[in-house]
């Protein structure tokens, strides 16, 4: 089998189970890391127009040839930030108001946030705690460049996945009374992105059920 025939048929299949569980819009962003331009290229003309990518490197590298929008959702580095902001339209992973203080000033055009919560208290897989949620969404709400989009969340490994989104479903609604306009919910992967739309989810992010293993 050719790799877009491959490409094509996971795409497929991620596409009508998503389309079975969702009774609101979805957004499939495509997790393209560790993968080459030329799967991205192919995914792209296969119409998916949301990449996203952990790593700084990579994005910069594979958005300069694929248009589309591109979403960084990996551990942010302040010294990175800048080029970061240069290629994504879109931040999955804010945790820290720091790093929203060097956004303000490097960022060229105007980005999607989403703050990362963590949903275990080690904050073992990054993320900011409930109690510092708020504050954090209160400065990307006040500035006039960026727009807080919403809530994104990778559970903690070992916890149910009903579970985890059930909790993060109950954090978002909470939110929402004090961020009304922060609708979005950045949640589910490859293994678990049905029950993350069952729970809200608006954005899944999915690498190797599109692209294969790692
Ligand atoms: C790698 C990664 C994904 C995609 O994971 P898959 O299990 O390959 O779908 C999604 N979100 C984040 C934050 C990731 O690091």
């Amino acid at each position: 089998m050719s790799r877009r025939d491959e490409l094509s048929q996971n795409l497929e299949l991620v596409r009508s189970k998503i389309a079975k569980v969702a009774d609101h819009e979805v957004t499939l962003i495509a997790v393209t890391k560790t993968f080459p331009a030329s799967d991205v290229q192919i995914l792209h003309d296969l119409g998916v127009r949301d990449f996203a990518e952990n790593r700084d490197a990579d994005g910069a590298e594979k958005s300069a040839v694929i248009p589309g929008t591109w979403h960084f959702q990996g551990q942010i580095q302040s010294n990175k930030l800048k080029s970061i902001t240069s290629w994504a339209t879109v931040i999955h992973s804010l945790d820290d108001p720091r790093h929203f203080e060097i956004i303000e000033k490097v960022a060229p055009h105007r980005l999607q946030i989403f703050l990362q919560v963590s949903l275990d208290g080690a904050h073992h897989r990054g993320g900011a705690g409930l109690d510092d949620l708020h504050a954090l969404a209160t400065v990307v709400e006040q500035s006039e460049n960026h727009t807080l989009a919403g809530l994104m969340s990778v559970p903690p490994v070992g916890l149910d996945p009903k579970e985890a989104f059930s909790q993060l479903s109950l954090i978002h609604n909470e939110f929402l009374q004090y961020f009304p306009a922060a609708k979005s919910l950045s949640a589910g992967m490859s293994g678990d992105y049905e029950t993350a739309i069952e729970f809200g989810a608006t954005h899944v992010r999915i690498g190797s059920s599109i692209l294969g293993s790692r």
